[in-house]
């Protein structure tokens, strides 16, 4: 093994009454022992750590190094589990954190206290780079050959560029027939991705790809992957600098395979721990209606964390019942097209530590709010969209208050999903004429291109109508 750090970082089952840990080097889907997911974890008082988050502005001097320069690995002090000389980046987590007066109106936030964190600027044009600086580090240290990835689109797309820019290791992709937003499956196919279209939707593909990972030894990227869990720590940290460290009261992030919203809950646990924070922000993991297990779980079976021992024979059963009733998972926010995310224990953790919230949006707000969110100039996929959508429902219900410190985070590029906002805009996506017979209204800013004559007199004609 390259790395030096075998000693002081190991990975952790998060199930305490289980405990088993597993040197940094080893290869799990999850706990040999128990089946739990597996964290990376840390010897913090054997390591050095920064005294104040500020002193990560010491890096920004530093940009012309690559690893100063990276939105992930500049925080490197609070992911230490690989030896500077074994990172990867290709550049990731140079993102913005920025206000947005059209979602602040929207939502009924004060507008200087709403920021959206753009993770759409990432190289492959989601936050899922970010978790592949952290994969491809430790597939690196493993020595891995060939990585494998089940995939609703963005995750593929990032596996794919981060192999191409390294050169280091053959992607092979799995993703559900149809189900794919073509900006990122053309992402996948031009950075050479071995793309495979199982005949099934996400969940399938993300059975089908453990058993191919395990059969073949192959290096799994899916955010079953601890490693990868590491790197999206980054996005809170770059939140909390965007802020001038200060610590927002809210942070609400869309949930699918609910990657994210777990490694957002590890990153608080641990600045607490190391006393870089006083609390932590709460955490809301929005849904969409139509792939609402978390939702479901939380809010309807009312299942908790319960120090680690939350109800699993509830969770089979949930699923059994799920597949007798032939339930599927559906929404135009294909990001999170997820019924059975595979980080449900660790969102309940993050739920738990954070005094965090479910809830779940229609695709008809999710889109409503994509088209605002637009209106002050970033552009975001659908999923992303889901986060201003959840946060106008808590506002309305007084969970949030316009005063509170609110971060959205934006997963995705908006050129991801172009079908999905040009079929918004001319009113007819196939979510529309569904909710047009429930005569829901036409929403906010849907905005038709207009077709008109090929002439001067047609076109100062219809400039007239529009200005009327
Ligand atoms: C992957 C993805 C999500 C879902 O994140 P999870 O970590 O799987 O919950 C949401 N939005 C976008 C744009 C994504 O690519
Ligand atoms: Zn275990």
């Amino acid at each position: 093994m390259e790395s030096q750090m075998s000693d002081l970082a190991f990975q952790k089952c998060i199930n305490t009454a289980c405990g088993a840990s597993y040197g940094i080097e080893e290869v799990h889907h999850r706990c040999p022992a128990c089946g739990e997911l597996l964290d990376v974890a840390y010897e913090w008082d054997r390591l050095e750590v920064p005294g104040a988050l500020s002193y990560f502005e010491s890096k920004w001097e530093r940009r012309a190094e690559p690893l100063c320069f990276s939105g992930v690995w500049r925080f490197g002090e609070l992911l230490p589990f690989a030896l500077p000389e074994t990172r990867v980046t290709i550049g990731e987590g140079q993102t913005l954190l920025r206000r947005c007066r059209p979602a602040a109106e929207f939502t009924g936030m004060k507008p200087e206290r709403l920021f959206l964190e753009y993770e759409g600027m990432n190289p492959s044009g989601s936050f899922k780079d970010n978790g592949m600086a952290g994969a491809f580090t430790h597939a690196k240290m493993v020595g891995a050959a060939v990585a494998a990835c089940a995939s609703t689109g963005n995750t593929s797309a990032s596996m794919a560029a981060f192999a191409s820019a390294t050169g280091a290791l053959t992607p092979v992709i799995f993703v559900g027939g149809g189900k794919i937003a073509l900006g990122k499956l053309s992402q996948a196919l031009d950075f050479g991705g071995r793309t495979f279209e199982i005949k099934g939707d996400f969940d399938d593909a993300m059975a089908r790809v453990q058993e191919v990972s395990v059969e073949r030894g192959i290096y799994l990227m899916n955010s079953l992957n601890p490693f990868r869990l590491e790197g999206q720590k980054c996005i809170m940290y770059r939140i909390l600098e965007g802020l001038r460290w200060q610590v927002p009261d809210w942070i609400i992030v869309p949930g699918g395979n609910l990657g994210n919203s777990s490694s957002f809950g590890k990153a608080f646990m641990e600045l607490v721990e190391l006393g870089l924070i006083d609390r932590a922000p709460r955490i809301c993991i929005v849904n969409a209606a139509g792939a609402d297990t978390l939702d479901r779980i939380v809010n309807d079976e009312k299942l908790a964390w319960n120090g680690s021992q939350y109800d699993r024979e509830r969770v089979k059963s949930f699923y059994e019942q799920m597949d007798a009733e032939g339930r599927s998972a559906h929404t135009l926010a294909s990001a999170i097209e997820i019924n059975r995310p595979v980080n449900l224990s660790k969102a309940l953790r993050a739920i738990d530590v954070t005094d965090g919230k479910v809830l779940k949006v229609t695709d008809e707000e999710i889109l409503d709010a994509k088209a605002v969110i637009a209106r002050g100039g970033l552009g975001c996929e659908p999923a992303s969209a889901a986060t201003v959508a959840g946060l106008k429902k808590l506002v309305e219900s007084q969970t949030v208050s316009p005063d509170d410190l609110v971060a959205c985070v934006l997963t995705g590029h908006q050129l991801k999903d172009p079908n999905a906002t040009v079929g918004y805009h001319s009113g007819k996506g196939p979510d529309r004429e569904k909710l047009a017979k429930y005569g829901v209204e036409k929403t906010w800013y849907a905005n038709a291109p207009v077709p008109v004559e090929n002439s001067l007199e047609a076109i100062l004609e219809a400039l007239e109508k529009m200005e009327g």
